[in-house]
């Protein structure tokens, strides 16, 4: 007989920070997205992950984390891009608890680091400090309250190394950048790995899992959690985007198309950030792909 008690989950959504350094193509300030951050909980103990990246996005978490009244064990990050987890060093010094990635992550969370100075901080201020002091977890999975919380490595989504974590006793998908929910998602990292193909088969590999609820990591908090719609409207948006590629000309119309397809998405400067790679590619075939990828979100 067990007495273990099941598990729950919160999220909380962070806006994404103010930006002052101009305007996309439709004349509206450039802004970010808003990432979700998931609270996994048992009676005593809690597992967050995503922890966002400002220190005032970790200032509101951590106030939201500290009102569940839980001891936080763990933090698991998804994968490295740096809005996702600027602020874990922040949390888990508050908390006491433990940064945890998978190895392919941690390498992902080095170059973002390295990256902040090109990106990060020229655009957004109030980034803390962000070692990285993530560690792995034998055998990809760690344990809340004697429920296994497993870590799914899904390879390349809207970056390299991107993984899930997956709470089969909640059916439970903390999905990071591999599922959206109601945000524009950002493609210009396919251009690194030609096309949408693998990240088709990442989101595969999380309709695998079989999931009834999923938490995206960048998501519209007025929208449910259902599995089933957020991975169909995620593989909608791919097929658009392909559609999309062939019969717009310029990063401009592309972006056009699909604000007029998705008029309520939330995050246009990912959107615009995409285009700019998408075209960028095509246009300087002899630029060098990482810049023409930076340049997208300047
Ligand atoms: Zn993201």
């Amino acid at each position: 007989m067990s007495n273990k008690v099941t598990l729950a989950y919160d999220v909380f959504v962070s806006d994404p920070p103010p930006r002052n350094d101009g305007v996309l193509p439709n004349g509206e300030p450039k802004g970010g997205s808003p990432v979700a951050s998931t609270l996994i909980y048992g009676s005593s103990d809690a597992v967050l992950t995503d922890p966002a990246f400002t220190t005032d996005q970790a200032d509101a978490l951590g106030d939201w984390v500290a009102g569940k009244d839980r001891n936080l064990t763990d933090i698991f990050i998804t994968h490295g891009h740096g809005d996702h987890w600027f602020a874990a060093e922040l949390l888990a010094e508050r908390f006491g608890a433990r940064v945890v990635a998978t190895e392919g992550t941690i390498a992902q969370m080095h170059a973002a680091i390295a990256a902040r100075s090109l990106l990060w901080d020229k655009v957004y201020p109030g980034i803390p400090p962000s070692p990285v002091t993530a560690v792995t977890v034998p055998n990809h999975r760690f344990t809340l309250e004697g429920h296994d919380l497993v870590i799914v490595e899904v390879g390349h989504s809207d970056t390299d190394d991107t993984s899930v974590l997956h709470v089969p006793d909640i059916e439970l998908v903390v999905a990071g950048d591999v599922i959206y929910n109601g945000a524009h998602m950002y493609l210009g990292e396919s251009v690194v790995v030609g096309g949408f193909g693998p990240w088709r088969d990442a989101i595969d590999a999380v309709e695998a899992l079989k999931p009834r609820h999923i938490v995206c990591g960048h998501q519209n908090k007025h929208l449910d959690d259902s599995a089933e719609r957020t991975i169909a409207e995620t593989r909608q948006y791919l097929d658009d985007a392909d559609e999309l590629l062939r019969t717009e000309t310029t990063a401009v119309d592309f972006f056009n198309a699909k604000i007029e397809r998705y008029p309520n998405h939330l995050a246009r400067t990912v959107l615009w950030a995409g285009a700019s790679a998408l075209y960028g590619v095509r246009e300087h075939p002899d630029e060098d792909v990482r810049q023409v990828i930076l340049a997208g979100w300047l």
